[in-house]
């Protein structure tokens, strides 16, 4: 039997031996190092690399348990995640690491390094703008959602996709933690500042009107198999630098409403906006900057989406009125789900480094009634929001 047939999780020892010996990345006397980078609350992220050239790979592998809690969680989700980056690498290649293995019997997946690429949330945490990131991010969007929809793919081959990428476990963390946990605390996991908790009380848990919408959202999240979407892109799975941009993470992956990575992106932006507006009103460049590049996410999306569309859906049916019911259906789930996505992270227990790094406690306090409050506005507005400018107008009224 061979040392890599059946699963362990590795330690960077093993980590620098599995590159030479499986992967064969390095030469075996290679003098190498190994260290462990990953940051999230799941896996675990190696990067190997030689001392003396400039040669680096990166091997994220899952183990049967999530790395926070110890908790149980389907093993299979790393084979997802690497058959969703091979197909996203080929919808949109600039966008996507190279992937150079996957391990079936590891769990382990190896790919090229993009450590110069930097961590969106926390590079906007420190102030920094990138100005092309709205045109990246559009595209990356544009690029990967609309092909894998049945408007476009064979019938038979989206449903083939549709079963392959069933992922239950992981979208039951989110039907949970994401779409009714803020609303019905049910399993005692929400995290609430305790100044708000009678705002969280009556606005979200005693608030009919907007539970209703939210199960409307829920059932279109549960039954809505549209397109293959990523499903966490928030703004920890996008890496950028002024040159370009690298989304990662893809292992929520599943056939779910393309609304809601558009709206995980765009509900992650107010974070920053919101951080920044609050502690650093001063800073007009980013302000200004984060107000209009969400603006032009939204709008740029749009027309992009729009253009591909008459490019790439052939059915003659689907031309004409349809199309425009079909774009205004994305809008509305797209500032839902960025509503539901923003009120999560404020009262659920999986937190935005935007919201917890407040140290003043009025502030603090003042920032989450915002955004809870633009969070049931998106919610229960979203189909009267036309383009991006409606959402920040009302952003900004609330603030
Ligand atoms: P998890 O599934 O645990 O959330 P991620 O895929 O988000 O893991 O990776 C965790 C961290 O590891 C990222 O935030 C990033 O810093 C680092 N990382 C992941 N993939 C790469 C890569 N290809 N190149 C460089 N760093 C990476
Ligand atoms: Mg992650």
């Amino acid at each position: 039997m061979n040392k890599y047939d059946t699963h362990f999780l590795m330690t960077v020892e093993d980590v620098k031996i599995y590159a030479k010996e499986k992967l064969k990345f390095f030469d075996l006397n290679e003098d190498i190092e190994a260290i462990e980078i990953g940051d999230g609350n799941i896996n675990y992220v190696f990067k190997v690399y030689s001392k003396k050239r400039n040669h680096s790979i990166v091997i994220k592998q899952a183990d049967k348990a999530i790395r926070s809690s110890g908790r149980a969680l389907d093993i299979n989700r790393n084979k997802i995640e690497a058959e969703i980056l091979k197909i996203e690498k080929e919808l949109s290649p600039n966008y996507i690491p190279k992937i150079y293995y996957y391990d079936e019997n590891m769990y382990a997946l190896s790919m090229e390094d993009i450590s110069e690429y930097k961590n969106l949330r926390k590079e906007l945490f420190l102030g920094k703008t990138f100005k092309d990131f709205a045109n990246h991010i559009t595209n990356f969007l544009v690029d990967t959602l609309l092909p894998t929809t049945d408007l476009v793919l064979n019938n038979f081959k989206k449903k083939e996709n549709v079963k392959k990428f069933i992922n239950i476990e992981l979208c039951d963390i989110s039907e949970d933690l994401v779409l009714t946990e803020p609303y019905y605390n049910y399993k005692n996991r929400n995290i609430i500042t305790e100044e708000n908790l009678k705002f969280v009380e009556e606005t979200l848990y005693n608030n009919k009107k907007l539970k209703c919408e939210v199960s409307k959202l829920r059932d279109r999240f549960m039954n809505c198999s549209q397109a293959l979407i990523h499903g966490d892109l928030h703004s920890g799975s996008i890496f950028i630098n002024e040159n370009g941009m690298k989304v990662i993470d893809p292992e929520f992956a599943f056939y779910g409403p393309i609304g809601y990575d558009v709206g995980n992106v765009i509900g992650n932006l107010f974070f920053a906006y919101a951080n920044k507006f609050y502690t650093d009103q001063n800073n007009l460049s980013f302000l200004q900057w984060i107000e209009q590049t969400i603006i032009s996410i939204v709008d740029m999306f749009l027309g992009k989406f729009s253009k591909k569309y008459d490019d790439i859906v052939k059915l003659s049916l689907y031309k004409g009125e349809f199309k425009q019911y079909y774009i205004k259906q994305i809008l509305s789930d797209s500032f839902g789900y960025a509503g539901t996505e923003i009120i999560r992270r404020v009262v659920g227990d999986a937190k935005v480094l935007e919201v917890i790094d407040i140290q003043d406690l009025d502030t603090k306090i003042k920032l989450e009634k915002t955004l809870i409050r633009f969070g049931i506005s998106l919610i229960m507005n979203r189909e009267k929001f036309d383009c991006g400018e409606d959402i920040v107008k009302q952003f900004k009224i609330l603030l």
